[in-house]
């Protein structure tokens, strides 16, 4: 009667991999996927990072569009000063209305 041999040790781990990897689009920057869909900004509320595909980097803090992959810098300058045009449009028929 031989006893049983022990279980060989496969090559899987019994816990799995700490998320190193998440599963965003890779930042264009560190090419960390460790990338988060934005919800919500200071500068655009929630239709602003909607608009843009806003995807922010966890590791270096970097925004860039979903789609393009490229900052979204020059988009957020933009969003602004349209937003800002039509606040006064806005403002400016109000004011003439009366
Ligand atoms: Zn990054």
């Amino acid at each position: 009667m031989d006893p049983t041999p022990p279980p060989v040790t496969s090559q899987t781990s019994p816990y799995p991999r700490p998320q190193l990897q998440g599963d965003g689009p890779a930042c264009p920057r560190c090419s960390s996927t460790q990338t988060k869909e934005v919800k919500y900004t200071w500068w655009g509320g929630v239709l602003g990072p909607k608009m843009m595909n806003l995807q922010k980097c966890q590791s270096c803090k970097f925004q860039f569009n979903r789609n393009t992959r490229k900052s979204v810098a020059a988009a957020v300058w933009v969003y602004n000063i349209v937003v800002l045009g039509v606040s006064l449009v806005i403002i400016f028929l109000i004011r003439s209305a009366f």
